[in-house]
């Protein structure tokens, strides 16, 4: 008799932690203080790609991008020398695969946005994109100007891991820059993690990110984990929330010796 109440105790449980594992909620993962102290940045300086970059957008077309769900062409728009999102063509990623590297983006939220939180000007930098839809490793791109969101996914953030040093954010309408450095996750031939992701990203002249070390791939519900991969493209997010589009202009990469 006590055996079966054991037993049935135990089944209680098990079903109770699938219960619970079931419900898994992205709020679970948001965590929304200390807020990151807000820093006016200075006037974004342009600059033209150092000579030994990959360029991967240089204002004319995008070539170097396709779509990510077919590998078709990317369906983003290209006017006046500026990219902006498609939202109905879905995350656009390079056709080169990278390992370590130098990167440098502008982006710009658009003057008339709407919105509040995570829908408005969300998109998303993959350092490294592991499959479709948003797999892989993001620096969040969102209106992070007076717009309150959890602070491991406003801008600057590594999303759902590591809130940003510092709220850098310029207003709409202004051009913003990301400069990353990006050290891959190394596998072994099992497979098995030899050693994680580390990130330091620059926003706006302000670091943002240290040299944070990644617990996985980024994701919107439950824990990062990684998965097994090599080189990968440079993934941007179409977000869906139904906000005005961002641009982006002069993208450039610098690939970097691995790391002994
Ligand atoms: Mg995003």
């Amino acid at each position: 008799m006590k055996r079966n109440v054991v037993i049935l105790t135990a089944l209680a449980a098990v079903a109770v932690g699938t219960a619970a594992a079931a419900q898994l909620l992205p709020k679970d993962t948001e965590v929304w203080s200390p807020e990151p102290p807000v820093t006016p940045p200075g006037p974004l300086v342009a600059a033209p790609p150092p000579a030994d970059a990959i360029v991967l957008f240089d204002g004319a077309n995008l070539d170097q991008w396709v779509a990510v769900k077919d590998k078709g062409p990317a369906g983003w728009t290209v006017a006046d020398g500026v990219l902006t999102v498609n939202k109905a063509a879905g995350n656009i990623e390079t056709k080169r695969s990278f390992r370590d590297y130098q990167l440098h983006i502008e982006w710009r939220v658009p003057a008339d946005i709407t919105g509040a939180g995570q829908a408005r000007g969300n998109s998303g930098l993959f350092l490294a994109s592991t499959g479709p839809g948003d797999a892989g490793y993001e620096v969040q791109i969102l209106d992070s100007y007076q717009n309150p969101t959890y602070v491991n996914g406003q801008a600057g953030a590594i999303y759902k891991q590591h809130p940003p040093l510092a709220n850098a954010s310029r207003k709409p309408g202004e051009w913003q820059s990301y400069d990353v450095t990006w050290r891959a996750p190394v596998f072994g031939p099992d497979g098995a993690l030899v050693s994680p992701a580390r990130v330091s990203v620059v926003h706006n002249g302000l670091l943002v990110q240290d040299d944070v070390v990644l617990a996985g791939e980024t994701v919107f519900i439950g824990k990062p984990k990684y998965k097994a991969h090599g080189p990968a493209p440079i993934k941007l997010q179409a977000h869906r929330d139904p906000s005005e589009p961002i641009s982006f202009r002069n993208i450039w990469v610098r690939e970097l010796p691995p790391q002994a």
